[in-house]
C-alpha cells in the first residue's frame, strides 16, 4: 500500500516556526542596516548616536607582522641606506648601514653627529628599533646611551637599563630629566629592543605662548612605559626643561652620545586626531 505523506501536527509547529524565525531574521536585518537618522544627537557633535551620514574611517592595512609598517606609514629606515636621513649641516647622514641596521659611528671614525630626519612631523606615531651594545663597557649613562629627539628637542631616552643602577629620569624609555618610565621593561644589552612611541605636538600662539604642551606615550617592548605623559619642556642636560616656541612641524633626530647604539625598522604615521571628530 502506497504511504501517504499527511503532516503532524509537530510538523506544523516546525515549519511556522522556521519560517517566522526567517521572517524575524530578515526584519533583524533590515533592523541592522547601514546607520540611522532618527537617533539623539550627541553632545557637543554634529553627528547622532550611530549616525548613517558620518564619514567611515580612512583604511589602513596593517603589517603582516608586529612591528611591520601599516600601509599609510612613511618607512625612514628599512635597513638598506640613510636616504630619508641628514647631518646638522643637511649633507647626507654617515651612520655605519650594515645588514639591515643602522650603528652609531665610533668618535675615531670623524662620521658621528645626530641624524636628523629629512621629513619634518608634527602629532605623530613612530615605530623603531634600537640595540644597545651587546658588551657592557661602562655604566650608568655610558651604557648604550642614544635617545630619540622628538621634534629635535622631546627626548625619548635610550640605555641600556637592563640592571644598570642610573637615575630615574635618564632610564631607557624615560623622558630625560623629567619622568622615568612606569616600569623598566629593559632586555639584556645585545638584544633588540621597540619602541612604539604616540606624539602629541606642543602648540603656540603667534607671541609665543605655549596653549598646549607636548604629551608623549610609549610602549617599550609592548609594555606601557609612559600614557599620554606631558613634557615639561625641551629636555636639558641638569637643568629643568622649559618650552620655546617653534614651528607646528619640525624633524625628529636620533642622538649621537659616543656609544655604538644600533637602530632598525623605523617607520612613521602622521597622525590627526580630528579625522574622527
Ligand atoms: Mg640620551
Amino acid at each position: 500500500m502506497k504511504a501517504t505523506l499527511i503532516p503532524t501536527i509537530s510538523t506544523i509547529s516546525v515549519l511556522t516556526f522556521v519560517l517566522s524565525s526567517l521572517s524575524l531574521m530578515a526584519a533583524d536585518e533590515k533592523k541592522h542596516a547601514t546607520g540611522y537618522t532618527d537617533t539623539p544627537l550627541l553632545p557637543d557633535s554634529k553627528w547622532r548616536v550611530h549616525d548613517d551620514t558620518r564619514p567611515r574611517p580612512k583604511v589602513v592595512t596593517p603589517g603582516k607582522k608586529a612591528g611591520e609598517a601599516p600601509s599609510d606609514a612613511l618607512v625612514l629606515f628599512d635597513g638598506s641606506d640613510l636616504s630619508q636621513w641628514k647631518k646638522k649641516d643637511g649633507s647626507t647622514g654617515e651612520w655605519v648601514v650594515k645588514d639591515g641596521y643602522m650603528e652609531v659611528p665610533t668618535k675615531k671614525s670623524g662620521k658621528g653627529g645626530y641624524l636628523i630626519t629629512k621629513k619634518e612631523f608634527g602629532d605623530m606615531q613612530l615605530h623603531i628599533e634600537w640595540r644597545a651594545p651587546e658588551k657592557v663597557v661602562s655604566n650608568s649613562q655610558g651604557r648604550g646611551n642614544s635617545g630619540i629627539l622628538l621634534m629635535g628637542q622631546y627626548e625619548v631616552q635610550v640605555l641600556d637599563s637592563y640592571e644598570n643602577k642610573t637615575y630615574a629620569d635618564g632610564q631607557a624609555s624615560s623622558l630625560y630629566g623629567w619622568k622615568p618610565p612606569l616600569v623598566n621593561a629593559s632586555l639584556k644589552p645585545g638584544e633588540w629592543q621597540t619602541y612604539d612611541i604616540i606624539f602629541e605636538a606642543p602648540k603656540f600662539d603667534d607671541d609665543g605662548k605655549l596653549l598646549k604642551k607636548a604629551y608623549v606615550t610609549v610602549l617599550h617592548n609592548g609594555v606601557l612605559t609612559q600614557h599620554r605623559q606631558d613634557y615639561l619642556g625641551s629636555t636639558g642636560h641638569k637643568s629643568v626643561a622649559k618650552y620655546k616656541k617653534h614651528p607646528a612641524k619640525m624633524s625628529f633626530k636620533l642622538q649621537d652620545h659616543n656609544n655604538p647604539t644600533r637602530f632598525r625598522n623605523i617607520w612613521v604615521r602622521e597622525l590627526d586626531f580630528s579625522s574622527n571628530d
